[in-house]
């Protein structure tokens, strides 16, 4: 027995190496990797690119602090502002801290604007981490239970309801700002309609609140384009970036654009690690990866190559209530709890998850191959099959 803090089910394997969309066991057995890290590894694993970049970087200069320039943030902040095309950026370590950030934030700047109590929409099944202001605002009481008090100044409504939004506006003078996913990770893969989007944007604008997307989990090409927003062509005034943008060396980040542009002065946000030289060239090296290798693109084209193989393959299979998502974020709902299946598939050489109890969430890395992705459905529709005794 190890002493690791118990806060995990971990399954019962280790890995010692990987290789592209593949990784091994100490025993030397293979799995087809469909979770990518949690979405993390954008790259696959032991990208030649990446290994390079950060082995050359580790050479030169990992950590000085943000008391002094660091060049690479530099330059990692004018490549994302400019796929993003917003204006500026925040740099930390994870997801909850790029959040943490907005939320600081909107709060920041609804007491420049006079409001004393501001406050946040947020919705329901929504996850935006584990601190405490971030598992305030998640839409999970599992999440939640056992660490009341929770943070004041959340606002719940239900996922992709405008009308829910609009009543808000009706009678909460506090509201400064809407936090949400574009594409709902943890929450089971909910997609939200282009609708919604234009609406609260329209919304944001007419009220003066902050859009704050958490692209967390969606940003970085996943869903094939660089911003699951971009999907309904509106811009965000913050948005907050991980998982995905350092292909597994942690890095966060918190954009903002607009109105949301200057709030924070020197000495009011900070971090000792965040956007440090190593995890700058792991961010920049990913996009600029991304980007010549034609990954976005590569991410619609696997994501829909996937999703139509399981449909065709599951066509007509009682149990299996919807396939969905955008791009390489997928959600299989099976009409009942199926986290026996995560064992099941590992078992089969095959590593995914299962979300929201019932929901088996695929979430490859943006390099798969034609024959990944076959590969990916060959697999795993037998496993459902099988699963659901058809
Ligand atoms: C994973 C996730 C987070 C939290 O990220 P951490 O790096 O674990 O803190 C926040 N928001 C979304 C949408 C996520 O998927």
């Amino acid at each position: 027995m190890s002493h690791l803090m118990n806060t995990y089910n971990r399954l019962p394997v280790a890995f010692t190496h990987g290789e592209g969309a593949w990784l091994f066991d100490e025993n030397g057995k293979r799995y087809l990797d469909a979770l990518s890290g949690i979405a993390v590894n954008t790259l696959g694993h032991a990208h030649p690119r990446l290994t390079a970049a950060l082995a050359a970087q580790a050479g030169r200069l990992i950590h000085t602090s943000n008391v002094y320039r660091v060049l690479e943030q530099e330059a990692l902040s004018d490549k994302l502002t400019a796929l993003a095309q917003m204006d500026d950026v925040f740099f930390c370590n994870s997801g909850c801290e790029a959040n943490e950030a907005a939320i600081k934030l909107a709060r920041m700047y609804g007491h420049q604007q006079g409001i004393d109590n501001p406050a946040i929409i947020v919705m329901e099944h929504a996850f935006h981490g584990r601190t405490l202001a971030t598992l305030s605002a998640t839409g999970n009481r599992k999440v939640q239970a056992g660490f009341e008090p929770l943070v004041a100044g959340f606002v719940r409504v239900p996922f992709d309801d405008l009308a829910a939004v609009e009543a808000v506006a009706q009678n909460n003078p506090n509201v400064v700002a809407i936090l949400f996913e574009v594409i709902q990770g943890e929450g089971g893969i909910n997609v939200t309609h282009p609708d919604f989007l234009h609406g609260l944007r329209k919304l944001c604008d007419a009220k003066n609140w902050l859009l704050m997307l958490d692209e967390v989990q969606s940003g970085i090409g996943r869903t094939g384009k660089w911003f699951a927003h971009q999907h309904a062509g509106i811009k965000p005034d913050v948005m907050t970036l991980a998982k995905g943008l350092g292909s597994g060396v942690p890095i966060g980040a918190c954009l903002t654009s607009g109105k949301a542009f200057g709030v924070f002065k020197p000495g009011n946000h900070g971090s000792t690690f965040g956007g440090n030289p190593l995890a700058a060239v792991a961010g920049l090296t990913t996009l600029e990866v991304v980007e010549q290798e034609g990954l976005v693109a590569n991410a619609t084209k696997q994501g829909d190559a996937i999703r139509n193989g399981l449909r065709a393959a599951l066509a007509g299979v009682a149990g299996v209530a919807d396939i969905r998502g955008e791009g390489l974020m997928i959600g299989v709902q099976l009409d009942r709890p199926c986290g026996d299946l995560v064992k099941q598939s590992l078992e089969a050489g095959l590593l995914l998850n299962v979300t929201a109890e019932s929901v088996i969430r695929l979430l490859p890395a943006l390099t798969y191959s034609d024959a990944d992705s076959k590969l990916l459905v060959d697999t795993l529709a037998p496993l459902v099959k099988k699963f659901l005794g058809a």
